[in-house]
């Protein structure tokens, strides 16, 4: 069966109370962003805690589904027969039809859950159980009952119209993307970074991103990977302004000012404070990186503790116990694997130390970042006032 409209289901929402119509209303709006993306006419509705998308023309279901399993928020989606009320009898038919409809082979126990919402309809949900469930067994020699293990739940639902479902395909889960603030992504040409950035705003969090260009060290290709990353990313996050940061100077003058072995350690912390500036600027609270402890040197808890100490906005790191296997995997979910794996050169891979410290002091640390207390100040400001906004839709 093909239907016109899709009922979707949200889960944790309903958890937030007062505020479950900001939840609600968010969710609305982020459907009808992805729907856009999709071939044809749909209008998105809510009614009575339910939002559905309803096809106003014809469209491709792979793609409309597609599109709606990027909304975080969604836990269900279920595509559902819609009928006018056209009394109990005719009912009883459409639901014995839309079963052959649905189903190639009819065979398979079920169960009937139906519910009357409309409470001036004259069958009560249980008779309405008793009665559709007794037309499906004349109907069809393969259906057998099982009220606890149903391989197949046959839902009726009595509202305005009636809704009659029984397939339901999971959803992303999560939160809508804009109830929970909004967070500035460190975001690279790497694997790690594109998954965080997708993962923290599966919480319901916007996201905002930077990226550190090294030019001529690292190449307009490598911008473009981070941009095409971006665009990724942004199926699931919506929107993002992207902050092109040139960090040459700044790169150049810790390569020639500083120990070696830190540099890298020296550079991250650069980077942070650059963040943390433009975060604080747009109404960002918060910093998200794709470090995980342990993956490199500059990921060993002693690092991590080095490169947060220079932020005051706290920095969420939603990978900190991910082995690679597993965000390769999300990678691969989110189609970031293929463009991150590109092997354009990075800022940090090119001025990378033979021997970088695992376990640095950040007191040393500190030490040696004032070898470039003459310059920074004005390469600090140049660095944020030059930058490259992108707006990624
Ligand atoms: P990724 O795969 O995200 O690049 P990585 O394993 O290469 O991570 P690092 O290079 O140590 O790890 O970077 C750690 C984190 O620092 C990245 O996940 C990212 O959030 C941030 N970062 C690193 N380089 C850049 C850059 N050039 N621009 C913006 N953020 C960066
Ligand atoms: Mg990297």
């Amino acid at each position: 069966m093909k239907t016109n409209t899709y009922l979707l289901k949200y889960g944790e929402i309903f958890l937030k109370g007062k505020n479950r119509f900001v939840f609600e209303d968010a969710l609305v709006n982020r459907t009808i962003e992805a729907v856009q993306r999709v071939e044809g006419e749909f209008k998105v509705h809510k009614y009575l805690s339910r939002i559905y998308v309803e096809a106003q023309s014809e469209f491709d279901e792979d793609e409309l589904v597609e599109a709606l399993q990027s909304v975080f928020g969604i836990t269900h989606i279920c595509p559902v027969l819609v009928l006018e009320d056209n009394g109990f009898e005719d009912l009883k038919a459409q639901v014995v039809k839309y079963i052959a409809d649905t189903y190639d082979d009819v065979n398979f126990t079920f169960k009937m859950l139906c519910k009357r919402a409309r409470k001036n309809y004259p069958v009560n949900s249980q008779e309405m159980n008793c009665s559709l469930g007794e037309a499906l067994l004349n109907a069809y020699p393969g259906l057998k009952v099982d009220v606890h293990k149903p391989d197949v739940l046959v839902r009726v639902e009595i509202r305005e119209r009636i809704y009659v479902y029984s397939k339901t395909i999971p959803g992303p889960g999560g939160m809508p993307v804009g109830t929970a603030g909004k967070a500035m992504v460190l975001l690279s040409g790497g694997l790690d970074s594109p998954v965080a950035a997708y993962m923290i705003a599966k919480r319901g969090v916007k996201i905002e991103a930077v990226y550190f260009h090294a030019p001529p060290y690292t190449s307009e290709r490598a911008k473009e990977k981070v941009v095409d990353l971006a665009k990724l990313v942004s199926k699931y996050t919506g929107s993002i302004k992207l902050h092109v940061i040139n960090f040459t100077d700044i790169q150049m003058s810790i390569y020639e000012k500083c120990p070696p072995d830190e540099l890298t350690i020296i550079m991250r912390r650069y980077m942070m404070r650059i963040a943390e500036h433009i975060a604080l600027e747009d109404d960002c609270i918060g910093l998200v990186t794709g470090e995980s402890i342990g993956q490199v040197a500059s990921q060993t808890m002693q690092s991590l503790r080095c490169t947060n100490d220079v932020c005051t906005l706290p920095v969420y790191r939603p990978l900190i116990a991910f082995d690679k296997q597993d965000i390769v995997n999300i990678a691969e979910k989110i189609n970031t694997y293929e463009t991150s794996v590109l092997p354009y050169e990075d800022c940090c891979t090119i001025f990378v130390a033979e021997h970088p410290v695992t376990k640095p002091n950040p007191n040393v640390i500190e030490i040696h970042e004032h070898n470039l207390d003459d310059v920074i100040d004005e390469m600090f400001k140049t660095a944020i006032e030059t930058r490259e906004i992108i707006n990624i839709q």
